[in-house]
């Protein structure tokens, strides 16, 4: 629950609403999900939220471990689903990486994700939850017990989190607020293929940092990549990226661009994106394509994306490139949970062709 309707909850127990306050730093900082253990909560209060309440934790499906250190966990999305979250340790930071949708209904040509279809929102809880558990089955950082492992979150995993608007922004807040996680604003970003009117409401409403799956530099190939172009075009998008940006003065939004062998990855690909993005408050991510199983795309060569690098930062573009992490563990957006509901898809498939056969 956000503090707000807990606060009420107390409201309605005919009690003070500053109990929601102990019992979020009992949850997410002391990691205690039993009522009985909150001992500066009377006993009465502590039987009463027993009998009315529970805090129920993420179901682990599995936990795979990366030789780089990248930590995987895909989490029980009801009926044979999976969502994921990946843990990739850095030096001096910790990014969760985590997921906002069982599925995603958006589509993209290249995401294994959208090649799954979109399934439901995820829950506030289970948002959440996702951070819940990493903070409190990782190891805490230089085995300091105040501090998390988690020390930036990105909204990267499956879904797209603005068609999730009404849970990932309570969730966001929980993250920032001191009650919750205490991240500072520049540590969680949303990323976002650019559902337009989200993203002027999220820039009023709780101004993250953010992230943009642009992936092409015009309007025709980005109508292919990412078909939710043709409802709000780059035109469109930028404008509010740009209004968004101006709500945080001195911080630059992320422009991702996924790079795809003979599709978006040549150097007049770059000079197109450069003329968009040039003297405005911009950087760009170049993301080295995942490839999945049943895809048409391939990742561009090594020398490709060096070059598509260079040509960016010629044109005074500050660019990065995503190095890619947990490969051996199927790191990358959508792949595992894929795997899991492919598995169930071929159970369904078994089961009719026995029914078939019978
Ligand atoms: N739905 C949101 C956030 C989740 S996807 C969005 O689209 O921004 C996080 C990032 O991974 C996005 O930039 C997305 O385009 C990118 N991505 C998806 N599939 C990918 C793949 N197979 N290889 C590389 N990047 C991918
Ligand atoms: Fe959805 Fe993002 Fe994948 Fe597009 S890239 S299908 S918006 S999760």
């Amino acid at each position: 629950m956000p503090q707000g309707k807990l606060e009420a909850l107390f409201t309605e127990f005919g009690e003070k609403p500053f109990h929601a306050r102990q019992l979020m730093r009992w949850v997410y900082q002391r990691g205690v999900t039993d009522f009985d253990e909150m001992t500066d909560l009377s006993k009465s209060l502590r039987q009463r939220l027993r009998e009315t309440a529970a805090i129920e934790l993420p179901t682990i499906i599995s936990q795979h471990d990366s030789v780089d250190g990248t930590v995987k966990w895909l989490f029980e999305s009801g009926f044979g689903q999976a969502v994921e979250a990946v843990f990739i340790p850095e030096p001096g930071r910790g990014t969760l990486c985590i997921s906002s949708q069982v599925g995603c209904a958006l589509d993209c040509a290249f995401c294994a994700t959208g090649a799954q279809g979109f399934n439901r929102n995820l829950t506030l809880a289970e948002i959440v939850g996702q951070v819940w558990h990493a903070n409190q089955t990782l190891p805490r950082r230089d085995n300091d017990d105040a501090d998390f492992a988690v020390t930036n979150v990105v909204f990267m995993g499956m879904g797209e989190p603005l068609a999730n608007y009404r849970n990932v922004v309570p969730a966001l807040q929980l993250l920032i607020s001191d009650l919750g996680y205490g991240l500072s604003h520049r540590r969680v970003t949303v990323s976002t293929s650019g559902i337009v009117p989200q993203i002027d409401r999220l820039g009023d409403e709780c101004n993250v940092a953010f992230a943009v799956s642009l992936h092409a530099p015009n309007n025709a190939l980005r109508d292919e990549l990412v078909p939710i172009n043709k409802m709000h075009p780059i035109e469109e998008l930028l404008v509010a990226c740009w209004r968004y940006a101006a709500k945080r003065p001195s911080r630059h939004i992320t422009f991702e661009y996924v790079m795809l062998d003979g599709v978006n990855d040549t150097l007049r690909h770059a000079d197109e994106l450069a003329d968009l993005l040039a003297n405005r408050p911009a950087k760009v991510n170049l993301i080295p394509f995942n490839p999945f199983t049943g895809t048409r795309f391939t990742r561009s060569p090594d020398d490709a994306i060096l070059a598509f690098q260079e040509r960016l930062r010629e044109r005074g573009l500050v660019t990065t490139t995503r190095r890619t992490r947990g490969d051996d563990i199927d790191a990358a957006c959508g792949q595992l949970a894929g795997k899991v509901s492919d598995r169930v898809r071929n159970r369904l498939g078994d089961k009719k062709r026995r029914m078939a056969t019978a």
